[in-house]
Parts: C-alpha cells; structure tokens; sequence
C-alpha cells in the first residue's frame, strides 16, 4: 500500500489550509498519530499524576522493551485472546528470532520480575510502568494501534487488601485528573472454578449459536468467557439469562473476593458488582475490575482496568504459586475525557516574564539577562531572532506573560531596565542589577493577587456551582481577555512609553 496520500483539496471542512492539489505528502501509518506540542499539556497532567500515585503508595518505576519475545505475551496473554491471535505486532526479525511489539505492559514486568530474581527481595514488589503499547486493533474512534498505558504491578502477595488498594489507586488517579468514575468489579475465579463455569456458559449459549455475531461463534468454541464481553447488539439479549461466575467460585476465591468488597465498602470507593466484566487477557486470576466514567453505563470506552493474575509467573517459568495484582490506564482514553469534559490542565509552557530588546548592544544585554533569569527558576521567553519591539511584545502578549523587560539602548547607557506589566500596559525604570529581586517582588504580588481572586468570593455573592477546572478556565479567560484590551489600547495608538531608538518600530 502506498505511504503517500493524494491530496484532494487545498482547503479542509474547516477552512485549514492543505498542500495544493496533486501534491502527495507522506502521512502517518493508521491507527497512529503524532501528539502535537499544543496537545501535550494533556498528556503531562496525566503522567504527573500517574507518577504522584506511584510515589505515594511506593511503587517504583520500570522500563521493559518495546520488543519482547513473542513467546512472552503468546504464553501470558493466552494463545487463544484476540490480542495475540489477531492483534499484534509479531514478526520474525533478520536472525530468525520471533519477536512481537508489546501489545500490554504486565506479561513483560512478569518476565523481567523473574528474570532479575526480584522474588529475593521484600515481597510485594510493587512496579509502575508508562508507555507506548501496540495492537493492531480496527481503528476506530478511542481505539489506536500504538496507544499509551501507565500501570502499576505488585507481585508476589496474595492478600485481598492489596486488590482494593490497586482498586483505589487507580480511582484516585482519575479523580485527581477531574474525572469521575465508577469502579466495575467481579471474580472469574481461579483455573478450577472457572472450567465449570465456561463448560455452563457453552450450555446455555450453545442452542444460540445462530443467533450470535461471527466473533461470539468463534468464541463459544475458543474462549467462551468473553461471550460476556461482546458489545454487538445481537448478543448483549442473551447476557442477562448466562450463568453467572459467582455461582461458581470455590470457598477461597469466595472468600478472596468478600473480603475485597468488604475493603472497598469501608474506603467508600463508587464501585458496582458487574458480573459480565471478564478482561480479554487469559491469565486474570479471582478479582477483575475496569474503571468506567460514570457517563459510559457500558464500558464501550473503559479508561482502563486489570486484576489479579496469580498464576502468570508460573506460566512464563517463575516459581509456582506466585501472586500478583495489577491494572493499566489508557492514556488516549483519558485524555480525550479530559478534552471532551473541557477540565483545564496547566499549560506545559506558560511564561510569565518576557525579555525584549531593541539594538545590537541592548540584544547581547539580554542574552545575559534571560539566562540569569532563566537559571534563577523564572519562567521566562524571548524571542531574540526578531529586531522590531513591536513583534517582540506582540508576541510577548500571545504567550500571555505578565511582565515584559524592555532594554533598548538609551538603557543600556543608562543602567537601567523596563518592566512593563502586561495587563495594565504601564511601565516603571528599574536599576539594571536589581531587575531580579525587582521582577520577583512584583511576581509574588501577583501570585498573591491571583490566588485571592480564585479564592474569595464578594461578599454576598453566592458561589457558582461549576466544576474546579471549569471555574479556573472562565477565570482565566475573563483575566486575559481585560489583558488584550489593555494591550490594545496602549499600543493602538503608538503611544508607546518606550523610549528607546526604536529604529524599526
Ligand atoms: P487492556 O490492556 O486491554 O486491559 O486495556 C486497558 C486500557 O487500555 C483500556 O481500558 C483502554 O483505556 C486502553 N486501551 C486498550 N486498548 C486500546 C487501544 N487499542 N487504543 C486506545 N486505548 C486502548
């Protein structure tokens, strides 16, 4: 297939601009994007709280490859998954080893636990991972081909409360994000139970066979537990009448899993019992859960999940009987939640002082300027490749900084510096050796200001119900568009203070 795209228009459905007519340009392969720097704000926010939670709860970060031996996930996911018979990335390499893309973080970690012996150290080891993940899934909208997980993995402890404390992590990741969701928990039992449910899932979903999508007919034979997954229409009428799996666990995974519930009951966790949940990965063990946003009453977009999985390690050559318990995160999924919800994440890049400059000797000035400030910690940009102020502070209002330097030559003679603050549009001297303390008084103030603007409502007035991150945007909004007008105003005239030889404004 060619990797060149025709391109058929100059102009989008949204009027964005395209290469002309004729000209072929190389695109992405499907299924797989970029992540552009404007949406990285998104994605930051997201990693940041990943890596909080595995602070707080002491999970420390490993890195797998991205390549493994396919082997690893064929005997770990399961022969018989979609993920390993239809979805990876598997090939053979040009020294005939049989390699496959990771298509999930968990098999890998299992592999490195054991290979590094980690079974010697203090049990649980508790492991957090973040990265891309590959499936050659049918793309479709939440749905990638390279895609991104963070999880988090603790293996070698069979206790129930560590289930609930993986249950909790991942809620709280997602409600530090802004989002809210709703935990689906169930049991699939361990290999005993579960042969006695699947044979009584194949009885009553047998006489049905016609009746069900292509996929369920291939799975009644294969894998007749994701019988209960499917989401074709034709199938979910028959879910509600199939055997359920709690009627099949033994006392022990019984008991493992009351004792689960009765943790989430006493963390006050939102979480529902889902009986027809059952992962698509064959080598979950007793608890499974997946975190739902509580606008998805079907889990047709889970933003993530996982479970126990205590006899993956013995699968790929570990020691016998060596638990584990772990889930993963959909990073796309949770971004395009936080887009789709419009919650407000801080900017990756967000100025708040900019350094302009006017003249040969005022740019070098400020070259050394910008790096003091810069290694004193301030948030600081510039745009030294331009000469005209005008473009300078144009620019400067764009990245909406509070404060612009000015140095011109008269200042440079002089000693002195500009500050201009952005949002009024005046402008005070400052002594040029002092322009750090200065810069850094008037920035706390206005730190100080914001903060009791965001946080005291007048007298009287009764506060807006709205979301945190809603309240924050609308502020925000209304502070720079009052920053616009002003900066309009005070250039719009060319009444400029500026009184420098300002050749080419
Ligand atoms: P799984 O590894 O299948 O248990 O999936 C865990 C989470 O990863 C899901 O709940 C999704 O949020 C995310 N995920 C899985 N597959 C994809 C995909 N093809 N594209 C985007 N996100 C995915």
């Amino acid at each position: 297939m060619s990797r060149l795209k025709k391109i058929e228009t100059d102009k989008d459905s949204s009027g964005v601009k395209k290469p002309r007519k004729g000209r072929k340009e190389m695109i992405n392969v499907t299924g797989m994007r970029d992540i552009l720097p404007q949406d990285q704000k998104y994605w930051q926010a997201v990693s940041k709280v990943a890596e909080k939670v595995a602070d707080d709860y002491g999970y420390g970060r490993i890195e797998t490859p991205i390549l493994e031996y396919t082997e690893v996930f064929a005997r770990g996911i399961g022969k018989q998954t979609d993920i390993v018979e239809k979805e990876m990335y598997a090939f053979e390499d040009s020294g005939g080893d049989n390699l496959a893309m990771r298509p999930e973080g968990t098999a890998a970690i299992i592999r490195s636990y054991i290979q590094h012996g980690m079974i010697n150290q203090i049990q649980p080891v508790k492991l957090f991972y973040a990265g891309p993940m590959f499936r050659h899934d049918k793309p479709q909208s939440g749905r990638y081909r390279q895609f991104y997980q963070f999880g988090y993995e603790a293996i070698g402890e069979p206790n129930p409360a560590l289930d609930a404390q993986l249950i909790l992590m991942g809620w709280n990741c997602l409600n530090e994000l802004g989002l809210e969701s709703v935990v689906q928990v169930n049991s699939i039992g361990c290999p005993t139970c579960r042969e006695e449910f699947k044979k009584a899932l194949v009885k009553y979903y047998k006489p049905k066979t016609k009746q069900l999508c292509e996929s369920c007919q291939r799975r009644l034979i294969k894998n007749p537990l994701r019988l209960l997954d499917c989401k074709e229409e034709g199938c979910q009428k028959f879910k509600d009448g199939a055997p359920q799996i709690l009627d099949y666990l033994d006392e022990e995974c019984k008991k493992h899993f009351m004792k689960v519930l009765e943790y989430l009951d006493e963390l006050d966790l939102p979480y529902v019992l889902n009986s027809q949940i059952v992962r698509g990965l064959d080598y979950y063990t007793r608890t499974i859960f997946e975190y739902w946003s509580n606008d998805d009453s079907e889990g047709k977009s889970a933003m993530g999940g996982g479970g126990r999985y205590d006899g993956l390690a013995e699968i790929l050559g570990g020691r016998e009987n060596t638990p584990g318990v772990g889930f993963s995160m959909g990073m796309d999924r949770i971004v395009s939640k936080l887009r789709e919800k419009e919650i407000n994440v801080t900017e990756t890049y967000q100025p708040e002082i900019f350094v302009a400059q006017l003249g040969e000797s005022a740019k070098k000035k400020t070259f050394v300027v910008y790096e003091k400030l810069r290694k004193k910690g301030f948030k600081v940009a510039q745009a030294f490749y331009k000469d005209n102020l005008k473009t300078q502070l144009e620019l400067a209002n764009k990245l909406k900084v509070k404060f612009t330097l000015i140095l011109g030559q008269k200042e440079v003679g002089e000693g002195t510096i500009l500050v201009r603050d952005m949002e009024g549009g005046i402008q005070e001297v400052v002594d040029f050796n002092k322009i750090e303390n200065d810069i850094a008084k008037r920035l706390d103030k206005w730190h100080q200001q914001k903060l009791e603007k965001f946080t005291a409502p007048e007298e009287g007035d009764m506060p807006e119900v709205r979301p945190k991150g809603e309240k924050r945007a609308k502020d925000l909004e209304d502070f720079n568009d009052e920053a616009d007008s002003n900066f309009e105003g005070a250039y719009g005239g060319g009444d400029a203070m500026f009184s420098g030889d300002n050749e080419d404004y």
